[in-house]
């Protein structure tokens, strides 16, 4: 029997068209590099939005085209993520903290017609534009008033674009299955991957994520995504937002400057934000250096690795935030399990069966089905301790990579390259990705577990650890740890601090200090550049 229901596409035109009905008067604002400080509202953005999809057509854009942009999270970009989908067009993100080589990769292999670029990036695409022959122009996301002098070939300024357009536009019918938006992955290993998201799985993953027991947003909230927008979309923000009528605040070239988001915060009154654990720490830093406080924020999203104990102990104990885990990639739009833990969890747990649960990167959200499975394969159950492969399926989740044959999903699972257990309650606890485990005398050790335990060190900043090869365990744990500026500490008094938190053998057989560890373009440790870096490192 069929449904008497009608047959309407799920598409981000409509997240579009309700927001700017329903919450016409819910404010954006943006720092950008010509405006300390831009609002204006949803009915003004989405009338920009349709002059930009009416300037987009001026350009010779058409249906099916991809449109790059190398931007900061603000209201043009947020303008360019609705105007290029919803015109049935396709938004690429570019990552601009890629290595050059790798944005000449993406640019080219994604087929970038038209680039949309902030001031800040043009230098980048000088060095790099003849190498893409296929782009037909590029646009700057400023005033006249602003424009760089610049060798870019067929380059306008973007307000002097939209001022001569109309306000009205004949949106597309689009198919729900039609791409909306291409996002690239780091790319640690090999060439960046990309990862071609749907209208369809956008609104799915919109709706799952906006769930009270994941980002749980509502009307009442003020959110500022500290997540970049070129960086899976935001964590979806930049359309869950407008869907719950959410006023929205960005912080364009200023997201790691723990001042300006403690002047955010304050001075718009935001309640809840989401980001990866280094943002966090610039915030507290500076939180702890000025004295000040974040009166109005009661929940942060910590995710895209794994958040140690001492960010949610600084959040609740100082400032009374409350610190929610979250596990997700590029590849699951990103939302795959969220850690909202229960408000009476504190008080019926010992504090460490608390702390334990609330580090756990939480239950899968409704559309991701997940299992464990051993190296054949098998399925493990929810126990506490079997730990194995991560493997999901969901409409949100990637089949394959943009022009790809390999990678994807082999019997309709997609392998995640992460190693966790799920426990009794439901929650995923990941211990590792599956190249960066320790593997000591037959045996695995979570890295994972190790660097969180070394950062809740008050002297440490920041900690690795690698599994470098052993002549007699085959390969033992490496800390290489940065020290907290203006404090010293031995490695003595370092390997000793994991005495009785780890198990023994866990414990790392060495510790080096250093003044940096090597970051990939999202910000996370590339341990595969420490391990080069300390393959033949020997062990005293
Ligand atoms: P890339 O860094 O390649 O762009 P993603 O940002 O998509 O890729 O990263 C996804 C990976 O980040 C996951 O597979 C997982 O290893 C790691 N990750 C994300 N969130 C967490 C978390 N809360 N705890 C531990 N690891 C995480």
């Amino acid at each position: 029997m069929q449904s008497t229901m009608m047959n309407m596409p799920l598409n981000i035109t409509s997240v579009m068209n309700f927001a700017d009905k329903v919450y016409p008067n819910v404010e954006v604002v943006s720092i950008t590099a010509d405006n300390p400080r831009h609002r204006y509202t949803y009915k003004d953005a989405f009338a920009r939005v349709r002059k930009l999809a009416n300037a987009l057509a001026k350009l010779g854009a058409k249906q099916g085209d991809v449109i790059g942009t190398l931007a900061w999270n603000d209201y043009r970009h947020l303008e360019l993520y609705y105007a290029i989908s919803c015109s049935g067009m396709v938004c690429h993100t570019v990552n601009p903290r890629l290595f050059d080589e790798q944005i000449d990769y993406i640019i080219n292999h994604a087929e970038d017609q038209w680039v949309f670029i902030d001031v800040a990036f043009v230098g980048t695409l000088e060095r790099l534009q003849d190498k893409l022959s296929g782009v037909k122009g590029y646009v700057i996301l400023t005033d006249e008033a602003h424009m760089p002098e610049t060798s870019l070939n067929n380059v306008h300024c973007y307000e002097t674009l939209l001022a001569g357009e109309s306000d009205q536009f004949d949106w597309p019918e689009l198919d729900e299955n039609s791409a909306s938006a291409i996002c690239y992955t780091s790319g640690t290993t090999g060439n960046p991957k990309g990862v071609v998201y749907s209208h369809r799985s956008t609104i799915l993953h919109c709706y799952a994520s906006s769930l009270p027991d994941a980002f749980g947003l509502s009307r009442n909230d003020i959110t500022m995504p500290i997540v970049p927008m070129f960086h899976v979309n935001g964590w979806g923000l930049v359309y869950s937002a407008p869907m719950s009528g959410v006023k929205l605040v960005m912080p364009g070239p200023k997201m790691g400057d723990g001042e300006t988001l403690c002047e955010l915060i304050n001075s718009e009154k935001i309640t809840c934000s989401a980001g990866v654990p280094t943002v966090w720490l610039a915030l507290l830093q500076y939180l702890e250096k000025s004295g000040k406080t974040i009166d109005t924020l009661n929940r942060v999203t910590v995710g895209g690795s794994a958040c140690p104990l001492s960010i949610f102990d600084a959040f609740r104990d100082n400032y009374n935030v409350i610190v929610q885990h979250a596990w997700g990639m590029t590849e699951m739009s990103p939302l795959g399990t969220y850690n909202r833990v229960n408000d009476d969890a504190h008080e019926k747990m010992s504090k460490e069966e608390f702390d334990t649960h609330r580090l756990r990167q939480g239950r899968p959200i409704c559309g991701v089905d997940l299992r464990i499975v051993d190296a054949d394969g098998k399925e493990l159950p929810w126990d506490g301790e079997s730990s194995g492969a991560v493997q999901v399926r969901g409409p949100f989740i990637t089949e394959r990579y943009h022009k790809l044959d390999t990678g994807g999903a082999e019997d309709g699972w997609f392998e995640t390259g992460d190693v966790a257990f799920m426990d009794q309650d439901s929650l995923m606890q990941i211990t590792d990705r599956t190249k960066d485990v320790i593997k000591s005398g037959g045996e695995w050790i979570s890295s994972i577990e190790l660097e969180n335990c070394a950062v809740d060190h008050p002297k440490i900043a920041e900690a690795a650890v690698i599994g470098v090869s052993h002549p007699k365990w085959t390969e033992r744990p490496l800390l290489v740890a940065v020290v907290k500026e203006g404090e010293d500490i031995s490695k003595e008094e370092m390997l000793d601090w994991f005495d009785g938190k780890v198990a023994k053998w866990w414990i790392p057989a060495d510790c080096v200090f250093v003044d940096d560890l090597p970051h990939t373009a999202t910000g996370k440790l590339s341990k595969k550049d420490l391990r080069d870096d300390y393959q033949n490192f020997q062990w005293s």
